[in-house]
């Protein structure tokens, strides 16, 4: 990964593009905060102006002995005015930031949901991994989205203030040019070199916060490939209560504080960001000095026409009020643009991961209902690798899968029984050859109904930590007598009947203090129950009791037989004796289908792979007995 990623220079152009691009997609998901931004930023930066013009109005007011009442008038008037605006722009102000905060969220849940909606066969890529870690260490150095919403801020109000500055200032430049003297241009000259040296100051010194910021603290973490751990896995798993057990048993703490306290310790790590917060230091400085000349400048200014006679003394405090905030707006877009710049950069890597588009082809054709379940697939001389590796996982592999059939899928690890699986649900599409069902290639069907036809238990299945039934429906909304069947089906009927609250009983205790914790067979039978809801033509079991003893494999197998009923079952397990009351059983081996038959006819063949692996259990098994 490119460390300098943040600070390569781009075009103004280019900074430019990023800008309107965020912009555009905050936009996209609140229409009206920017505009509501606005109008608070309004409001805002009029009131500082009112009060100079008042003070300005009292001051003439006095030396021109302006009637009383008129005063009391104007004065009470203001007043009103003045405390309307900083209700209102208060008021809008809290509005705006509800807003914020729910786009901030939304935004954070447009990234989950795009992975969630990614096609499988890219979550796992190289690619895909280089870019969330980009996400990750690009919002940690900056404010994220929020960074975006707030130099937008700084941008606007600053502007407003300039354009308030004009206004407020505009007779001034009349008075300068009709009255200014060569002392007073030439102490107007300084003044704006002042200022042009301050700006080159301060952005000399913003770069090189953001170099220590971005470049070196990056440089360090990626040396100790700590970055991502520290924030991404330590930050989250040390709340999940599920590791606590390994962590004890192996002291594991000293593993873990390599990946956590030690790296706030860590020298490399602290230096380049106390450096970047001494760049701060000098940046604030000269932004200070500046603004300290700017109004110093400015009064000297004014004063300096105050006494060639040609100014009253409420202008003297307009202009130079003005002035003043003229020259700090300025300083303050100096310093907003290029946070906004940064802040926008940021964030194209979040953008990128939003915009992606799926690569799998999306077929439109819609999958025939059939009452009777009659779907068949084909394998046609299919091969797969998976993608960044040059190994076949399957390879030239042809079959066909028959309805009502049982097919049982032995092999020893890594042969490519669970690649079969994953090309045959469609979670990748194989290189060479296709895949059928009835007849027309899978990728020409729509995903989505394409997906119904498969139930599968994956060896490694997830439960959530959510109410019994809706794991079993995958759904808030559930059919509980039909969920209570399926459980009690797959074995699971008497441990329900004890749970106290039933279906609505919290697996876990991450949400509920009274959920449950389950065995590793329990939560095998729950994932079975959910294979079975799904009501699917096809059901796929891919070793998921592998911890389990043999004979409890087996159980599990031949009851899962009868659940699967007329439906085609497939079953895979590199343990032969689980799978043998299959009518059709295929032996893989490294990504190859070398044998294909029942039982009997397999382990006949004394040459073949299935009778060597059979003589290899058989024997383990005696030996234990
Ligand atoms: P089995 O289910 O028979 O144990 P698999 O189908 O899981 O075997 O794996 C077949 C081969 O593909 C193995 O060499 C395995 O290492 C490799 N493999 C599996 N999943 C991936 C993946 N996501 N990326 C790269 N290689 C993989």
């Amino acid at each position: 990964m490119n460390e300098d990623y943040l600070l390569k220079k781009l075009p103004i152009r280019e900074h430019g593009k990023n800008i309107v691009k965020i912009l555009k997609y905050v936009q996209g998901m609140d229409r009206y905060y920017f505009p509501v931004m606005a109008i608070s930023l309004l409001f805002k930066t009029a009131v500082p102006y009112m009060e100079l013009l008042l003070t300005a109005y009292i001051l003439d007011g006095i030396s021109a002995h302006t009637g009383i009442r008129e005063m009391f008038a104007v004065i009470t008037a203001s007043v009103l005015a003045i405390m309307l605006l900083q209700f209102l722009s208060g008021a809008i102000y809290h509005r705006m930031e509800v807003r914020r905060e729910q786009m901030y969220h939304l935004y954070e849940c447009e990234t989950q949901t795009k992975m969630l909606e990614m096609d499988f066969s890219r979550i796992d890529s190289p690619k895909i991994k280089e870019l969330k870690d980009r996400i990750i260490k690009d919002n940690n150095w900056g404010a994220g989205i929020n960074g975006v919403f707030w130099s937008c801020s700084g941008v606007m109000e600053h502007v407003f203030q300039m354009i308030g500055a004009v206004v407020v200032g505009i007779s001034a430049a009349g008075y300068l040019f009709h009255a200014g003297t060569v002392s007073v241009w030439l102490v107007m000259a300084v003044l704006l070199a002042v200022q042009v040296v301050s700006v080159c100051l301060r952005m000399y010194f913003g770069r090189q916060r953001d170099r220590w910021r971005y470049h070196e603290a990056y440089s360090v973490e990626e040396k100790e490939e700590i970055f991502c751990f520290a924030w991404d896995f330590a930050g989250q798993e040390s709340y999940n209560y599920k590791n606590g057990k390994d962590i004890r048993i192996y002291e594991g703490y000293d593993l873990m504080e390599r990946w956590t306290t030690e790296v706030l310790r860590h020298k490399g790590f602290r230096k380049p960001l106390l450096r970047a917060a001494g760049a701060d230091a000098g940046e604030a400085f000269f932004g200070a000095a500046a603004g300290g000349a700017a109004k110093g400048g400015a009064y000297l200014v004014v004063v300096m026409l105050a006494l060639a006679g040609t100014i009253t003394v409420g202008n003297v405090v307009r202009f130079a009020g003005a002035f003043s905030q003229l020259l700090e707006a300025a300083a303050g877009v100096v310093h907003d643009i290029p946070t906004l710049a940064m802040a926008a950069r940021q964030q194209l890597s979040t953008l990128a991961l939003i915009h992606m588009e799926n690569e799998m082809y999306q077929g439109k054709l819609p999958v025939e209902k059939r009452s009777d379940g009659v779907y068949r697939i084909t394998f046609r001389n299919v091969s797969f690798r998976y993608p960044g590796t040059e190994r076949y996982a399957l390879k030239n592999f042809s079959m066909e899968l028959t309805v009502g059939e049982k097919l049982a899928i032995v092999g020893m690890n890594g042969s490519g029984k669970t690649t079969m699986i994953k090309l045959l649900c469609r979670l990748y599409d194989p290189q060479e050859g296709e895949i059928l069902l009835n007849g027309v290639d899978i990728r020409k069907f729509k995903q989505e109904e394409y997906s119904r036809l498969f139930s599968v238990v994956f060896q490694d299945f997830t439960l959530y930590p959510f109410p019994l039934g809706q794991n079993i429906a995958v759904s808030r909304t559930y059919d509980g007598e039909l969920v209570r069947k399926c459980l009690a089906d797959a074995d699971f009927g008497a441990r329900l009947a004890a749970m106290e609250n039933g279906l609505d009983t919290y697996l876990y205790k991450d949400y509920d203090d009274e959920g449950v914790e389950i065995s590793g067979g329990e939560a095998q039978k729950i994932a079975i129950a959910r294979a079975v809801y799904k009501e699917a033509p096809f059901i796929l079991l891919d070793e998921p009791t592998a911890a389990l003893d043999p004979l409890a494999e087996y159980e599990i197998y031949s009851n899962f037989d009868k659940l699967a009923g007329t439906k085609t079952a497939v079953y895979i397990s590199h343990r032969l004796s689980s799978c043998r009351f299959c009518e059709k059983i295929a032996v893989f081996h490294e990504g190859e289908l070398v044998q294909l038959g029942s039982h009997e006819e397999l382990v006949a063949d004394k040459n073949g792979k299935y009778y060597e692996l059979w003589r290899a259990q058989a024997q383990y098994y005696e030996a234990e007995g």
